[in-house]
């Protein structure tokens, strides 16, 4: 098995040697020679010209608080500089609504955003990159104790550098790490069968001896590698974990649930999709003495960090 290992590990890199000048070659047009970038506003539709570097500050500057460690806002800015890189390269826009592309907030005068510049000016132009081209470098608030395996979270193929690796003790530093929704069972069933469009859950809960019946009839039936919830039966119908927690509003997928007499408990770790780099793991790195390198190689497994990826104008 470990002989394997090394052979790929071989092939692997005998591949990324030929295959890396090119793909830089790739990179570098996609910021064109005055490193300008166009973002979107995405509340008002204005266009806004920035200087690359100047954007990535101000995405650094929106996703993560500024009274974070020097070296988890380092590991953040190589995050959001690889994140964008790959965004351009896929041909699309770049806007400022974090569900679609990333935040960004507009400098300042102020001293956080000062710290934060200096944290990104440090890591000026590098990138992560697997087999030579920028990594999806997805980064999320709090895992709950393990990132997700990319695959798990969103289908396809498993991605060597979205794995589901530890992030102990995000919650000696996140305040809201855990939190948690009570709700009776009525309403339970009622955003069940609203999600569904059907009478997924058919019972009168307003009877006790129903609601005794229901509770035999919802189930986490797997969890993922990252230990969240990868699926759950209600009455029958099979939800994802990530389906389940849009319908009830959760901070992750990372939950549990107690069936009460009256009510149903879901109880929740962390927040945010868990793939990829956790901020607050980073954080809690970046307070054990970690630097943003090792941050980074941990939460993206296999990859390189590169200076260069783009072109500076001279
Ligand atoms: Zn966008």
């Amino acid at each position: 098995m470990k002989k394997m290992f090394f052979f790929t590990l071989t092939l692997l890199l005998i591949y990324y040697i030929f295959t890396r000048s090119p793909a830089k070659e790739n990179l570098i047009a996609h910021v064109n020679n005055d490193n300008i970038i166009y973002l979107t506003r995405a509340k008002t539709q204005d266009i806004v010209e920035l200087n690359f570097e100047d954007y990535i500050a101000g995405v650094v500057y929106a996703e993560m608080p500024a009274s974070f460690e020097v070296e988890a806002l380092k590991a953040q800015a190589v995050a959001a500089r690889t994140y964008t890189i790959k965004k351009l390269a896929s041909g699309t826009h770049i806007c400022d609504d974090s569900t679609h592309c990333q935040a960004w907030k507009e400098a300042d005068e102020s001293e956080e955003y000062k710290k934060v510049a200096q944290a990104v000016k440090s890591t000026d132009s590098e990138i992560l990159t697997y087999l030579g081209e920028a990594i999806s470098a997805f980064f999320h608030s709090a895992s709950g104790g393990k990132t997700e395996n990319v695959k798990d979270v969103w289908g396809g193929e498993e991605i060597p550098y979205l794995l589901s690796v530890d992030s102990p003790n995000e919650n000696t530093l996140m305040s809201t790490f855990f939190s948690e929704q009570e709700i009776s069972y009525a309403d339970f069933a009622n955003k069940i069968n609203h999600y569904t469009g059907k009478k997924t859950v058919s019972y009168d809960l307003s009877q006790t001896k129903n609601i005794a019946k229901f509770k035999k009839e919802i189930k986490i039936v797997s969890r993922t590698e990252g230990d969240h919830v990868e699926s759950i039966n209600v009455s029958g119908t099979t939800f994802s974990g990530t389906e389940f927690r849009n319908i009830f509003d959760l901070r992750s997928t990372n939950f549990t649930i107690t069936l009460k007499d009256k009510t149903i408990l879901i109880q929740v770790k962390g927040y945010g999709h868990g793939v990829g780099m956790s901020q607050w793991g980073a954080q809690v790195m970046a307070k054990a003495g970690k630097d943003y390198r090792e941050i980074l190689y941990h939460y993206y497994p296999n990859t390189l960090l590169e200076k260069q990826a783009y072109q500076k104008k001279a």
